[in-house]
Protein backbone atom coordinates (compact mmCIF):
# COMPACT_ATOMS: atom_id res chain seq x y z
CA UNK A 1 0.00 0.00 0.00
CA UNK A 2 1.26 3.38 -0.80
CA UNK A 3 -1.61 5.70 0.52
CA UNK A 4 1.11 8.17 1.87
CA UNK A 5 2.76 8.92 -1.80
CA UNK A 6 3.11 12.47 -1.88
CA UNK A 7 3.88 12.64 1.94
CA UNK A 8 6.63 14.52 3.08
CA UNK A 9 7.30 13.11 7.01
CA UNK A 10 9.35 14.61 9.77
CA UNK A 11 10.14 12.34 12.13
CA UNK A 12 12.11 13.44 15.47
CA UNK A 13 14.36 10.83 17.07
CA UNK A 14 14.48 8.82 13.85
CA UNK A 15 17.99 7.27 14.23
CA UNK A 16 17.00 4.93 16.67
CA UNK A 17 14.24 3.00 18.89
CA UNK A 18 10.59 3.83 18.13
CA UNK A 19 11.05 7.07 16.23
CA UNK A 20 13.55 4.89 13.51
CA UNK A 21 11.12 2.12 13.02
CA UNK A 22 8.17 4.68 12.46
CA UNK A 23 10.16 6.56 9.93
CA UNK A 24 10.31 2.90 8.01
CA UNK A 25 6.47 2.23 8.93
CA UNK A 26 5.61 5.66 7.09
CA UNK A 27 8.65 5.28 4.23
CA UNK A 28 6.65 2.20 3.32
CA UNK A 29 3.23 4.18 3.29
CA UNK A 30 5.36 5.85 0.30
CA UNK A 31 6.11 9.11 2.15
CA UNK A 32 9.36 10.69 1.79
CA UNK A 33 10.76 11.27 5.15
CA UNK A 34 12.92 13.59 6.96
CA UNK A 35 14.89 11.33 9.63
CA UNK A 36 15.94 13.99 12.49
CA UNK A 37 18.28 13.24 15.14
CA UNK A 38 21.03 15.34 17.20
CA UNK A 39 23.85 14.04 14.76
CA UNK A 40 23.79 14.96 11.18
CA UNK A 41 25.88 11.41 10.05
CA UNK A 42 23.40 9.08 12.40
CA UNK A 43 20.44 10.26 11.11
CA UNK A 44 21.54 10.34 7.32
CA UNK A 45 22.92 6.81 8.09
CA UNK A 46 18.96 5.67 9.24
CA UNK A 47 17.57 7.79 5.97
CA UNK A 48 19.53 5.90 4.09
CA UNK A 49 18.20 2.54 5.06
CA UNK A 50 14.64 3.20 4.55
CA UNK A 51 12.73 1.86 1.92
CA UNK A 52 11.95 3.90 -1.57
CA UNK A 53 13.40 7.07 -2.34
CA UNK A 54 13.25 10.86 -1.23
CA UNK A 55 14.59 10.76 2.48
CA UNK A 56 17.03 12.52 4.01
CA UNK A 57 18.87 12.98 7.56
CA UNK A 58 18.46 16.22 8.96
CA UNK A 59 20.40 16.88 12.60
CA UNK A 60 18.39 19.33 14.93
CA UNK A 61 18.41 19.70 18.68
CA UNK A 62 14.59 19.61 19.08
CA UNK A 63 15.05 21.89 22.44
CA UNK A 64 16.30 25.01 20.62
CA UNK A 65 13.50 27.27 19.12
CA UNK A 66 16.10 28.14 16.03
CA UNK A 67 17.22 24.36 15.37
CA UNK A 68 13.62 23.78 14.90
CA UNK A 69 12.94 26.69 12.70
CA UNK A 70 16.58 25.72 10.59
CA UNK A 71 15.27 22.10 10.53
CA UNK A 72 11.68 23.02 8.90
CA UNK A 73 13.09 25.32 6.50
CA UNK A 74 15.98 22.86 5.26
CA UNK A 75 13.26 20.21 4.91
CA UNK A 76 10.98 22.06 2.65
CA UNK A 77 14.20 23.45 0.36
CA UNK A 78 15.22 19.42 0.12
CA UNK A 79 12.25 17.53 0.44
CA UNK A 80 9.15 20.02 0.74
CA UNK A 81 6.83 21.24 2.85
CA UNK A 82 6.35 19.08 5.42
CA UNK A 83 2.53 17.72 5.73
CA UNK A 84 3.33 15.07 8.23
CA UNK A 85 5.44 15.92 12.03
CA UNK A 86 5.44 12.91 14.22
CA UNK A 87 7.42 14.54 17.48
CA UNK A 88 9.20 11.53 19.09
CA UNK A 89 12.44 12.61 20.66
CA UNK A 90 12.48 12.30 23.99
CA UNK A 91 14.67 11.65 26.70
CA UNK A 92 14.72 9.82 30.65
CA UNK A 93 16.11 11.71 33.03
CA UNK A 94 14.80 9.46 36.02
CA UNK A 95 15.11 9.99 39.98
CA UNK A 96 12.89 10.82 43.08
CA UNK A 97 11.81 14.22 43.38
CA UNK A 98 13.89 14.58 46.67
CA UNK A 99 17.04 13.99 44.49
CA UNK A 100 15.91 15.58 40.81
CA UNK A 101 18.62 18.32 39.68
CA UNK A 102 17.33 21.49 38.32
CA UNK A 103 18.81 20.63 34.57
CA UNK A 104 17.35 17.04 34.82
CA UNK A 105 13.86 18.98 35.55
CA UNK A 106 14.42 21.21 32.33
CA UNK A 107 15.70 19.13 29.89
CA UNK A 108 13.15 16.84 29.84
CA UNK A 109 10.71 19.95 29.81
CA UNK A 110 12.74 21.35 27.16
CA UNK A 111 13.29 18.19 25.06
CA UNK A 112 9.81 15.87 25.15
CA UNK A 113 7.42 19.57 25.70
CA UNK A 114 9.10 22.23 24.22
CA UNK A 115 10.63 20.55 20.62
CA UNK A 116 6.50 19.14 20.23
CA UNK A 117 5.62 22.87 20.47
CA UNK A 118 8.60 24.70 18.48
CA UNK A 119 7.85 21.99 15.49
CA UNK A 120 4.51 22.28 15.58
CA UNK A 121 4.69 26.17 15.49
CA UNK A 122 7.14 25.73 12.47
CA UNK A 123 4.92 23.12 10.40
CA UNK A 124 1.60 24.54 11.17
CA UNK A 125 1.06 27.68 8.89
CA UNK A 126 1.95 25.71 5.72
CA UNK A 127 -0.27 23.17 6.53
CA UNK A 128 -3.13 25.06 7.58
CA UNK A 129 -2.57 27.13 4.01
CA UNK A 130 -2.78 23.97 2.17
CA UNK A 131 -5.72 22.77 4.31
CA UNK A 132 -4.19 19.32 5.29
CA UNK A 133 -2.07 18.13 7.29
CA UNK A 134 -1.30 15.66 10.39
CA UNK A 135 0.62 15.80 13.37
CA UNK A 136 1.38 13.06 15.90
CA UNK A 137 2.25 13.54 19.65
CA UNK A 138 4.71 10.44 21.21
CA UNK A 139 3.22 10.66 24.47
CA UNK A 140 3.65 7.63 27.26
CA UNK A 141 1.26 6.12 29.38
CA UNK A 142 2.88 7.47 32.15
CA UNK A 143 1.07 10.91 31.09
CA UNK A 144 -1.90 9.36 31.76
CA UNK A 145 -0.74 7.33 35.26
CA UNK A 146 2.24 9.13 36.53
CA UNK A 147 5.11 7.12 37.78
CA UNK A 148 7.08 7.18 40.84
CA UNK A 149 10.55 8.48 40.05
CA UNK A 150 9.81 9.84 36.55
CA UNK A 151 8.19 13.43 37.68
CA UNK A 152 9.90 15.17 35.16
CA UNK A 153 9.02 13.01 32.17
CA UNK A 154 5.50 12.26 33.33
CA UNK A 155 5.10 15.62 33.56
CA UNK A 156 6.15 16.63 30.16
CA UNK A 157 4.27 13.45 28.82
CA UNK A 158 1.00 14.69 30.31
CA UNK A 159 1.37 18.16 29.18
CA UNK A 160 1.78 17.00 25.59
CA UNK A 161 -1.14 15.37 25.48
CA UNK A 162 -3.02 18.73 26.81
CA UNK A 163 -0.92 20.44 24.20
CA UNK A 164 -1.82 17.56 21.34
CA UNK A 165 -5.79 18.45 22.40
CA UNK A 166 -5.12 22.05 21.92
CA UNK A 167 -3.57 22.09 18.56
CA UNK A 168 -6.41 19.18 17.27
CA UNK A 169 -9.07 22.17 18.09
CA UNK A 170 -7.62 24.96 16.63
CA UNK A 171 -5.90 23.53 13.81
CA UNK A 172 -9.46 21.13 12.85
CA UNK A 173 -11.24 24.13 10.61
CA UNK A 174 -7.95 24.32 8.45
CA UNK A 175 -7.76 20.36 7.66
CA UNK A 176 -4.93 19.66 9.71
CA UNK A 177 -5.01 16.61 12.64
CA UNK A 178 -3.60 16.13 15.76
CA UNK A 179 -3.20 12.96 17.89
CA UNK A 180 -0.80 11.48 20.59
CA UNK A 181 0.11 8.01 21.05
CA UNK A 182 0.62 6.61 24.61
CA UNK A 183 3.29 3.95 24.42
CA UNK A 184 3.35 1.55 27.58
CA UNK A 185 6.87 -0.50 27.86
CA UNK A 186 8.43 -0.51 24.26
CA UNK A 187 11.99 -2.43 24.10
CA UNK A 188 14.73 0.12 23.14
CA UNK A 189 17.97 1.56 24.06
CA UNK A 190 15.52 3.96 26.70
CA UNK A 191 14.27 0.84 28.51
CA UNK A 192 17.34 -0.94 27.83
CA UNK A 193 19.15 0.06 31.08
CA UNK A 194 16.09 -1.52 33.31
CA UNK A 195 16.95 -3.89 36.07
CA UNK A 196 16.15 -7.25 35.27
CA UNK A 197 13.31 -6.92 37.87
CA UNK A 198 11.79 -4.26 37.19
CA UNK A 199 11.35 -5.47 33.38
CA UNK A 200 10.03 -8.93 35.18
CA UNK A 201 7.37 -6.50 37.43
CA UNK A 202 6.33 -4.75 34.79
CA UNK A 203 5.81 -6.97 31.87
CA UNK A 204 3.69 -9.62 34.66
CA UNK A 205 1.59 -6.47 34.80
CA UNK A 206 0.50 -6.18 30.74
CA UNK A 207 -2.13 -8.57 29.93
CA UNK A 208 -1.12 -9.08 26.53
CA UNK A 209 2.07 -10.77 28.28
CA UNK A 210 4.96 -9.26 26.39
CA UNK A 211 6.73 -5.62 26.01
CA UNK A 212 5.86 -3.94 22.94
CA UNK A 213 8.14 -3.71 19.75
CA UNK A 214 8.99 -0.37 18.04
CA UNK A 215 6.92 -1.43 15.12
CA UNK A 216 3.97 -2.60 17.95
CA UNK A 217 3.95 1.95 18.38
CA UNK A 218 5.20 2.60 14.44
CA UNK A 219 1.68 1.01 12.86
CA UNK A 220 -0.76 2.81 14.83
CA UNK A 221 1.03 5.87 13.81
CA UNK A 222 0.93 4.68 10.16
CA UNK A 223 -2.37 4.36 10.76
CA UNK A 224 -3.44 7.97 12.21
CA UNK A 225 -1.84 9.81 10.05
CA UNK A 226 -3.32 8.06 6.98
CA UNK A 227 -7.17 8.24 4.94
CA UNK A 228 -8.05 4.77 7.25
CA UNK A 229 -7.92 8.18 10.13
CA UNK A 230 -9.46 10.49 8.58
CA UNK A 231 -12.31 11.14 11.27
CA UNK A 232 -10.17 11.14 14.10
CA UNK A 233 -8.76 14.07 15.72
CA UNK A 234 -7.37 15.40 19.26
CA UNK A 235 -7.15 11.77 20.20
CA UNK A 236 -4.87 9.50 22.70
CA UNK A 237 -3.91 6.34 21.65
CA UNK A 238 -2.50 3.98 24.27
CA UNK A 239 -0.42 1.11 22.69
CA UNK A 240 0.29 -0.55 26.09
CA UNK A 241 -0.28 -4.53 26.16
CA UNK A 242 -3.35 -3.51 27.82
CA UNK A 243 -0.98 -2.58 31.01
CA UNK A 244 -3.43 0.81 31.61
CA UNK A 245 -6.98 0.56 30.93
CA UNK A 246 -8.92 3.83 31.72
CA UNK A 247 -12.50 4.51 31.92
P1 LIG B 1 15.54 6.14 22.38
O1 LIG B 1 16.30 6.57 23.59
O2 LIG B 1 15.77 4.77 21.82
O3 LIG B 1 15.79 7.19 21.19
C1 LIG B 1 15.63 8.55 21.43
C2 LIG B 1 15.68 9.31 20.13
O4 LIG B 1 15.48 10.70 20.43
C3 LIG B 1 17.03 9.22 19.42
O5 LIG B 1 16.80 9.10 18.04
C4 LIG B 1 17.69 10.54 19.73
O6 LIG B 1 18.55 11.02 18.73
C5 LIG B 1 16.51 11.48 19.84
N1 LIG B 1 16.77 12.67 20.63
C6 LIG B 1 17.03 12.75 21.95
N2 LIG B 1 17.22 14.04 22.32
C7 LIG B 1 17.07 14.78 21.19
C8 LIG B 1 17.13 16.17 20.90
N3 LIG B 1 17.38 17.07 21.86
N4 LIG B 1 16.90 16.58 19.64
C9 LIG B 1 16.65 15.68 18.66
N5 LIG B 1 16.57 14.35 18.85
C10 LIG B 1 16.77 13.92 20.11
O7 LIG B 1 14.00 6.38 22.74
P2 LIG B 1 12.69 5.50 22.45
O8 LIG B 1 12.68 5.07 21.04
O9 LIG B 1 12.53 4.51 23.53
O10 LIG B 1 11.56 6.60 22.70
C11 LIG B 1 11.01 7.40 21.66
C12 LIG B 1 9.87 8.22 22.22
O11 LIG B 1 8.89 7.34 22.79
C13 LIG B 1 10.29 9.15 23.37
O12 LIG B 1 9.57 10.35 23.29
C14 LIG B 1 9.92 8.37 24.60
O13 LIG B 1 9.70 9.21 25.69
C15 LIG B 1 8.64 7.69 24.13
N6 LIG B 1 8.28 6.51 24.90
C16 LIG B 1 9.12 5.43 24.98
C17 LIG B 1 8.74 4.31 25.71
C18 LIG B 1 9.61 3.10 25.85
O14 LIG B 1 9.23 2.20 26.60
N7 LIG B 1 10.73 3.01 25.15
C19 LIG B 1 7.45 4.28 26.41
C20 LIG B 1 6.65 5.46 26.26
C21 LIG B 1 7.06 6.52 25.52
P3 LIG B 1 20.14 10.68 18.67
O15 LIG B 1 20.26 9.21 18.41
O16 LIG B 1 20.60 11.49 17.55
O17 LIG B 1 20.69 11.04 19.98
Amino acid sequence: MSELKGEVAVVTGATRGIGRAIAAELAAGGASVAVVGTGADRAQAAADELPGRGHAGFSCDVSDSASCRGLVAAVSDQLGDATILVNNAGIARDNIVLRLKDEDWQSVLDTNLSGAFYLTRAVARGMMKRRAGNIVNISSVVGLTGNRGQSNYAAAKAALISFTRSIAQELASRGVRANAVAPGFIETDMTAGLPESVREAMSVRIPLGRPGSPSDVASVVRFLVGPGASYVTGQVIVVDGGMVMQT
